[in-house]
């Protein structure tokens, strides 16, 4: 009763982790990616996002001068 075919059922194959960029299943040495492209890709979009340091400052919502609103309580 050895008359299997060589192909594995889908269970046996272990969830295979896609590459989170285009989708295609990852492949060795560029996991959890495809391609180094797709590595490449995602390695940019981490470094973009770390260049945008955080500022205490404000956008600069205070602006100095500006004591009281438009719309003062005249007698
Ligand atoms: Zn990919």
């Amino acid at each position: 009763m050895t008359d299997r075919p060589a192909t594995p059922p889908l269970r046996a194959v272990r969830m295979a982790a896609n590459c989170p960029i285009c989708g295609k299943p990852d492949a060795t040495g560029y996991r959890p990616f495809c391609s180094k492209r797709c590595a490449d890709i995602d390695l940019g979009r981490w470094l973009k996002e770390g260049y945008r340091v955080p500022t205490d400052e404000g956008p600069g919502e205070d602006e100095p001068g500006s004591g009281r609103g438009p719309t003062g309580q005249g007698s």
